[in-house]
């Protein structure tokens, strides 16, 4: 099959998560054995609306438990694929490739490694690129990235994230995708410059998985945009549910994007039950989800902190699996 990459796929029986080729589970602590094609996102994203999770690589043992336990909670989701920030400035280079290729082995997920540019030379970009080629990595989010002011870190040798595109195709042959901003990149000095440079990274890149945002409008008008500006390519949706009133507002600000003053309002309006409030929060990015499917959103991309839980409940509502 053109572009995809067939392989033998071996690994211990982990609680009859998957399953072999005739459907019978064998015995725990069995081998399963069996052939996976993994299809790079570029051609998954083709099949219909895609839902996909990322998260960030552990910081410590506690961390990495957390994190395996939702990676087999949510494997049994089946996602279109899954996605591992990286640290800008290289602060998580070795866990990122880790825990990418880590997936990519051992789950039944398709792994995607996210790498920024920022504070990196050219040289350093490229052998991070060729190692995720080499141990069978097929994509990359290609991105700017913010590192960390206190590092007082070298600029790098690329400016923007449509270098690093340009990079990745020089490399080998991957599926890159790009970060968009339903509401502008805050170093933007105007949406129009912000939708104009970002057509033309996209131009260059397969898709692109936006910057969380609460009202749909945002990301409707950056597709429109993007359309007037020629860029039909798929835009996916990143979707933050707002399970806690302080975090999700800290989150907002960081980013750039707005916290709108409807949802504060519903969210205060419980504020002094954490419970409700998560109830309200994951209502909403149920309704937001609902709404940017309707509307033809290619497909949604969870930012699930590590955790399972927000990400099944809206799956649940959405009718797409059980959160059981
Ligand atoms: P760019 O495309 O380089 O854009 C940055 C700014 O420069 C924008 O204002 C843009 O309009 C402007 N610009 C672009 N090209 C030009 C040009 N030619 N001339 C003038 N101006 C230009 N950060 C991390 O550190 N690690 C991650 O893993 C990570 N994952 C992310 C995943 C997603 C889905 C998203 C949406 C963001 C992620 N980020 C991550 C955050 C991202 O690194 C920041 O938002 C960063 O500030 C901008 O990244 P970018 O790729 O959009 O940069």
């Amino acid at each position: 099959m053109a572009g995809s990459r067939e392989r033998h796929f071996d690994r211990e029986a982990r609680d009859g998560a998957v399953g072999d080729a005739e459907g019978d589970l064998p015995d725990a602590g069995a081998t399963i054995s069996r052939t996976l094609v993994r299809l790079k996102i570029s051609e998954i994203l083709k099949t219909g609306p895609s839902f996909s999770f990322e998260f960030f690589p552990p910081r410590d043992e506690k961390m990495e438990a957390v994190l395996e336990q939702t990676l087999r909670e949510l494997e049994q989701l089946s996602p279109s694929y899954v996605s591992v920030t990286y640290g800008a400035g290289g602060t998580t280079r070795e866990r990122t490739h880790d825990l990418v290729v880590g997936i990519d082995r051992d789950t039944t997920m398709t792994a995607m490694a996210h790498l920024t540019c920022a504070a990196h030379t050219r040289a350093e970009l490229v052998e991070i690129v060729t190692r995720y080629g080499d141990a069978g990595i097929d994509n990359i989010l290609a991105l700017g990235g913010d590192p960390p002011k206190d590092l007082d870190l070298p600029p790098g040798e690329l400016r923007y994230a449509i270098e690093l595109v340009h990079l990745i195709r020089e490399v080998g042959d991957f599926s890159v995708g790009v970060a968009a901003h339903p509401e502008p990149h805050p170093r933007s000095p105007s949406r129009e410059s912000d939708r104009r440079h970002s057509a033309e990274k996209l131009r260059a890149a397969d898709f692109a998985i936006t910057q969380f945002f609460f009202d749909a409008e945002h990301y409707f008008e950056l597709v429109e945009s993007l359309g007037r500006l020629g860029v039909d390519k798929p835009v996916i949706a990143g979707i933050m549910p707002a399970t806690s009133l302080a975090s999700i507002k800290r989150m907002a600000e960081m980013q750039g994007s707005e916290f709108p003053q409807w949802l504060a309002d519903k969210l205060h309006a419980v504020g002094d039950d954490p419970a409700a409030v998560r109830r309200v929060g994951i209502g909403e990015a149920t309704k937001l989800c609902a709404t940017l499917l309707e509307g033809g959103a290619p497909g949604l991309h969870f930012y699930t902190l590590n955790r399972s839980t927000a990400t099944r409940e809206i799956y649940e509502n959405l009718g797409l699996g059980r959160a059981g």
